[in-house]
């Protein structure tokens, strides 16, 4: 006759426990649990017997020990074979069939207001995750279950297999009970974390989410320390993802086309980004840094002034990012914007103490590691379900990405043309999509993002790129300021300018016209147009195909002459043809781009 079957009970939450039980009985198997579980069956008639009756050894330490013993673990950790058995006979040990058990509070615990340390100590459960981690690791023999809802179905089980469990039943406990204590254990470590963790080493704590009501926040990392430094001010949570987007996309623009680079990001997309390709005096006093002492021999200085003078009325508020040692001139550029933070490798003395001067010392400065190495995995979790995936680590190359030209055939790309859709592209590959960029001279000059067509990212991007170009007319060049016009409120009067919404009437009118000496005549729509004709050479990359061939035609309205996609839509032929009617270079670039 085979042995009697062996189940240890010790359950946290007793629910439903007293009909385990009695379908276990049923099934004539031996009960053995600990204090309060044993209590209980007994009060109910079940012939339960206490785990010392195979440990020999009481309860201790007001019972932080019960179960944590030889006669228990080796019971439920041995083998169908040989020397486990031989082992077990010679220490008289049994074999334990089942474990049923569920954990100490921890997480309901630590979540009431003012928990102590002492109090969450109490409820960290040793001997259960030790019983739990044994059985779901012996789950070729034995069945662990650590959900109370699970006791029908292994009930259930027990039925249909006249007193055994099949192996994908035990399988899926285990992998059910692994998750239980993994969940344990991370619950375990945050608390402590938010406790004892240096701020700003390994993690820093964040005043609130996404939205002022979205408390509490942090951002951390599980081992090691953060790979920034804050030496100024505090992050948020949207400068953080500002942060962690814009840096990688300066350090691989950088690395791609060895120049300095820059960033200027808002709501987790780029509003301009650039290499520090040489400003001209033009480019100097459209991007209003043509008093900044020493900008020309500073190639981060001047990649800043492009990156922010692409969409100056975007940037309003941005987080930068810095590819290099942040210099005075870059610092000087920054003190004087609006803008919530900076992130860089580092900072020269001068410059820092510039910074620190910003928004009365509240401005926020990260100091990267240049050498940090994300893992290859990454997760987030949205709605409670945790995503995970490859990180987008492909690189993008202007050796590698743009050579296969499909219109016209074997047409060759001038240098400036690869240096421009690499910009563009790589500007892409960290921009909330659907995303459409145009750049020129080794900045963006139009980017449209988070568009859920690609059409209304185009035409955004272009009307863009367009406002950029209008901003070099003589007459927006020229504009007779009142004095005291602050730079905000001249950015957006030369945006509404430069894009032709100009107010008809009104307060609306009057509160444009109140920046101005002189009121700016307005660009009628032929002087639009033979202005914009002078546009030409612009990169365009879009992070997908284009479905259309509208997305041709809109990008040769804003001077486009060379395009970067994707393949693969079935309209891809019409698009090449069109992009060949119109003059434009093709080329197919290899890697869709989604970010989000
Ligand atoms: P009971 O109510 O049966 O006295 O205790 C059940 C709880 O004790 C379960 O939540 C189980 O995880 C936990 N437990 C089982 N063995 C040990 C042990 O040796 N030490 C500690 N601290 N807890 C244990």
């Amino acid at each position: 006759m085979a042995s009697q079957k062996i189940a240890i009970l010790s359950v946290w939450d007793k629910t439903g426990l007293l009909d385990l039980a009695k379908g276990l009985e049923k099934h004539g198997v031996r009960l053995l649990a600990s204090g309060g579980t044993a209590k209980m069956l007994r009060e109910s008639n079940f012939a339960v017997e206490d785990i010392s009756a195979i440990t020999k050894a009481p309860e201790m330490l007001a019972g932080r020990v019960k179960t944590l013993h030889p006669a228990v673990h080796a019971g439920i950790l041995a083998r169908n074979q040989e020397s486990d058995e031989k082992d077990l006979a010679d220490q008289k040990i049994d074999k334990v069939d089942y474990v049923i058990c569920n954990l100490y509070p921890f997480q309901s615990t630590v979540a009431k207001i003012g928990v102590t340390i002492p109090e969450a100590v109490e409820e960290i459960d040793i001997g259960g995750v030790t019983l739990i981690r044994a059985a779901a690791k012996n789950h070729a023999r034995v069945t662990i279950v650590s959900d109370v809802e699970d006791y029908p179905s292994f009930l259930n089980e027990l039925d249909d297999n006249n007193g055994s469990v099949s192996e994908p039943v035990r399988q899926k406990f285990a992998l059910k009970a692994f998750e239980h204590t993994a969940d344990y254990d991370t619950a375990i470590s945050g608390f402590f974390r938010s406790r004892w963790a240096s701020d700003g080493v390994q993690q820093v704590s964040l005043r609130y989410g996404t939205n002022p009501h979205q408390k509490p926040a942090a951002a951390y990392v599980s081992g090691g320390n953060l790979p920034f430094k804050v030496l100024c001010g505090s992050p948020g949570y949207v400068n953080l993802l500002d942060a962690l987007n814009s840096w990688p996309l300066v350090k691989e623009l950088s690395a791609a086309l060895d120049y300095p680079a820059a960033a200027s990001f808002k709501h987790v997309s780029p509003a301009g980004a650039a290499i520090g390709v040489p400003l001209n005096d033009v480019e100097r006093k459209v991007y209003m840094v043509d008093d900044i002492a020493g900008i020309e021999t500073s190639g981060l200085a001047q990649a800043y002034a492009r990156a922010r003078g692409a969409d100056r009325m975007s940037s309003f508020g941005d987080m930068i990012a810095l590819s290099h040692e942040v210099d005075t001139p870059t610092a000087k550029i920054i003190s004087r914007e609006v803008s919530d933070g900076v992130i860089a490798p580092g900072y020269t003395a001068e410059a820092l103490e510039i910074l620190r001067k910003k928004k009365g010392g509240k401005y926020l400065v990260l100091q990267m590691d240049p050498e940090y190495d994300p893992p290859a995995t990454e997760t987030r979790s949205v709605f409670g379900i945790t995503l995970s995936q490859h990180r987008n680590d492909a690189q993008i190359s202007p050796q590698s990405s743009f050579s296969t030209t499909i219109t016209p055939k074997d047409a060759s790309l001038p240098d400036p043309a690869v240096r421009d859709l690499t910009v563009a592209t790589i500007a892409l590959k960290f921009t909330q999509s659907n995303s459409v960029c145009y750049a020129l001279n080794g900045q963006i000059i139009g980017l449209g993002a988070g568009q859920q067509s690609r059409i209304h990212c185009t035409r955004l991007a272009g009307d863009k790129a367009d406002n950029w170009f209008m901003r070099f007319h003589e007459r927006a060049l020229n504009l007779k300021w009142k004095k005291g016009t602050k730079r905000p409120d001249k950015s957006n009067a030369i945006d509404m300018l430069c894009s032709g919404v100009i107010p008809k009437s009104g307060i609306e009118k009057e509160d444009y016209e109140k920046n101005f000496e002189e009121v700016p005549t307005p660009f009628t729509a032929e002087e639009r147009e033979a202005w914009l004709s002078e546009l030409k050479g612009v990169a365009v990359s879009s992070d997908a195909f284009f479905p259309f061939i509208d997305n041709v035609f809109r990008a040769a309205r804003s001077g486009v002459k060379y395009i970067a996609a994707p393949t693969g839509s079935q309209n891809d032929q019409a698009c090449f043809d069109t992009a060949e009617q119109l003059g434009i270079i093709f080329v197919e670039q290899p890697l869709r781009l989604f970010h989000h």
